[in-house]
């Protein structure tokens, strides 16, 4: 035998990240999102290393020991820096024409949201102007919302319908999503909401609405295969707890997996009803008692958490993180972004999560990543660094997940790969331009 053969070959990877001051890895969450105390657990090496392979992650440990394995031909140093998943978005209303700077001030001298939209503003606007919208305008506005995203280190996003509110617009939307997903890196996970508000054509006649949601939309978006969830926008005014609960029983019925937007204005029983049809996650949740927060955690719904909603309803309320976490519901956080709201960095959230409701950075960490990826279905694939997921990965410029929401309002990002390669790379910005849209 030479001696060469007793040598075992190293294993070929095509990136190679070491050196990590704090390479986070969240492993061991992708069965069940992580509730209570579990949340702090990042599951930290010191001294990280990472290896990508065709888009996988083949190796994860110690520098030294992933190097000794893996030889790869581009090797980054992460010296100084902290790794870890990419962020998952678990809330947002990506796809909308127009803005709504306007309404903007009248919500500083003191206009309230449903007065806004009982006046035809706020949504309805929106509508109006996505219904006048191609698809082609809607994806060139979505490409550019989501090249921000991944320049501050989101690489996956939820993203819901909701500004058509008629059957052809609303299928319009997610044909924009589904087109956004071939173009864009960033991975887009579609939401049905037609049940986002009451059109005016059917002004004081919700019923009617409810039932072109349930008997002509949902048929429609089924088919096409268009959504994975069903959302509705359970709110006094909006949709009452028994048609939120008709549309997402039909929603079912079609195979999309329920979502609430649940206690955002007022205490109407939303988390109830997201326990009851069991529900994959209730979002915002600024107003939910005790009871409902229990129904959740005993059926494994996830409280999605959207600070920066909250922050932009400028009441000095948010959702009762504490408390949701001592009731054992698993935390996620989502940007909610939309024309109110208009925030495409998760790194801010973070910081108002930590700011405002007390999560803690770990806790804010899990939030984003493995748990976000569980309220969107996407936990076997993201939301973690282990072998055989994507390799979704940020590389930030601190030492340690102690900065994230400490140090709020600039881009930490140095690095951003998605499946593999690197999209977004800081240290080049001063050369070559950065490639964030898929080149196949
Ligand atoms: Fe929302």
């Amino acid at each position: 035998m030479s001696k060469a053969s007793r040598v075992k070959a190293k294993e070929k990877a095509d990136l190679l990240i070491v050196n990590a001051d704090e390479l986070i890895t969240l492993d061991g969450g992708s069965q069940k999102p992580r509730a209570g105390k579990q949340m702090q657990e990042l599951g930290i090496i010191r001294d990280g290393g990472i290896a990508v392979k065709d888009g996988k992650i083949v190796a994860v440990g110690k520098s030294a020991e992933v190097r000794h394995n893996i030889r790869a031909e581009n090797v980054v140093s992460a010296d100084g820096k902290t790794i870890l998943p990419g962020f998952v978005d678990a809330h947002t209303h990506l796809i909308f024409a127009g803005s709504r700077e306007d309404e903007f001030q009248m919500r500083i001298e003191g206009a309230y949201y449903l007065e806004i939209l009982n006046a035809g503003g706020g949504i309805l606007k929106t509508v109006r102007e996505t219904r006048k919208a191609s698809i082609d305008r809607l994806a060139d506005v979505g490409l550019e919302r989501l090249d921000a995203m991944l320049e501050h280190g989101t690489t996956t996003v939820e993203a819901k319908s909701g500004y058509g509110l008629i059957t052809r617009d609303e299928l319009k939307i997610l044909e924009v999503m589904k087109r956004l997903n071939q173009l864009h890196s960033v991975d887009v996970v579609p939401t049905f909401m037609g049940a986002h508000a009451v059109p005016p054509e059917f002004k004081g006649n919700t019923q009617g609405y409810v039932d072109l949601v349930t008997d002509e939309m949902l048929p429609k978006v089924a088919e096409k295969g268009l959504a994975e969830f069903c959302d509705v926008f359970c709110e006094k005014g909006v949709f009452n707890l028994e048609q939120s609960r008709r549309i997402l029983i039909a929603g079912k019925s079609f195979g999309l997996k329920p979502k609430v937007h649940a206690d955002e204005l007022s205490m109407l029983g939303g988390a109830e009803l997201a326990a009851d049809v069991e529900a994959v996650s209730a979002d915002h949740l600024l107003f939910s008692c005790d009871e409902g927060l229990r129904a959740m955690a005993k059926k494994n719904v996830i409280a999605v958490l959207l600070p920066a909603a909250a922050f932009s309803l400028m009441n000095n309320k948010f959702a009762d993180a504490r408390r949701i976490i001592d009731l054992g519901v698993p935390i996620a956080l989502g940007s909610d972004f939309n024309p109110s709201c208009w925030i495409e960095n998760m790194q801010l959230v973070i910081g108002f999560a930590c700011n405002f409701m007390r999560l803690t950075p770990a806790e804010a960490i899990t939030a984003t990543t493995i748990n976000a990826a569980h309220a969107i279905n996407r936990a076997p694939e993201v939301g973690s660094l282990e072998i055989g997921k994507k390799a979704d990965i940020l590389i930030l410029d601190v030492p340690n997940h102690k900065n994230l929401g400490y140090r709020f309002g600039a881009n930490l990002v140095d690095k951003v790969i998605k499946n593999g390669r690197i999209v977004v790379d800081k240290e080049e910005k001063r050369g070559e331009p950065m490639v964030l849209r898929r080149v196949e």
